[in-house]
């Protein structure tokens, strides 16, 4: 069964002073879940993420496809793995947009996690243009074949996407429960497609774009949308525990 997973990308914020209050917040708010609840701080706070301990899972917000060289500024799978860190998001719009990711250092990277032993949590979406122009099936598909590129049926159980519409990104609209359905199965159809349906059913696949503490109930009970990414609404405790017992409530019994 795949899994169930809330996360919280912090993006650029929290100093790692801030970064153990909230942990601390956010410990005493959440509901007690069988689901997966994630935080993706900015580096300097995973150490004290990874102190957090429970429930916490820990992942990056980016990393280097390669382990160690001259790579001024990066920093490397090994380092991130000697720390505790159990995943890494992949290619999120934002890296795209400002930091010249391209679906084939999104493939580097997503590879490069995986051969680590860690999740990459793998980012794709499409732009507004996109989205009107019809053409956002085709991107999408584009975006996961390249992304997946030389992963073995072995790994991609371990593969997480994230569905991502960019025009939904921290704007405060959010894709309606279908859109954000019929993307997630298409995307599902796609992973059969590549690999088979046995193992497709098994990835998890999640929708981000100004998910809510309003909207997330709907989101979520969608059947191919596996949880959620979640920008502004993880560094407010309460809106993220509405969120997470949105999942208890709409995915399955707590604990
Ligand atoms: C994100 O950063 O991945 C995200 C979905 O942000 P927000 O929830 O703020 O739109």
């Amino acid at each position: 069964m795949r899994r169930i997973i809330l996360a919280g990308n912090w993006k650029m914020n929290q100093t790692p002073k801030q970064a153990k209050a909230l942990l601390e917040e956010l410990k005493n708010s959440l509901p007690a879940t069988r689901h997966t609840v994630a935080v993706f701080p900015p580096y300097l706070a995973l150490t004290q993420a990874v102190a957090a301990g429970e429930p916490f899972l820990v992942g990056a917000q980016n990393c280097h496809f390669e382990d160690k060289g001259a790579f001024t500024g990066e920093i490397s799978l090994p380092m991130l793995s000697e720390i505790g860190v159990k995943a890494v998001i992949v290619g999120h719009s934002e890296r795209r947009q400002y930091f010249g990711e391209t679906d084939e250092t999104v493939n580097k990277k997503t590879l490069a996690v995986l051969r680590a032993g860690l999740t990459p949590v793998v980012c794709i979406g499409e732009t507004l243009p996109q989205r009107e122009s019809g053409a956002y099936a085709d991107v999408l598909k584009g975006q996961l074949c390249a992304a997946l590129s030389g992963v073995s049926a072995q790994q991609v159980p371990y593969v997480v996407v994230a569905y991502e519409p960019v025009w939904a990104i921290g704007t405060g609209v959010t894709a309606s429960a279908q859109q954000a359905e019929e993307v997630c199965a298409m995307l599902r159809g796609q992973l059969g497609l590549l690999y088979d349906a046995d193992r497709a059913s098994q990835v998890s696949i999640l929708y981000g774009g100004s998910m809510n503490a309003g909207n997330a109930a709907s989101l979520l009970e969608m059947e191919n949308i596996d949880g959620g990414l979640i920008g502004g609404a993880s560094l407010k405790p309460a809106e993220f525990a509405a969120i997470v017992q949105a999942a208890n409530e709409v995915k399955g019994a707590l604990v």
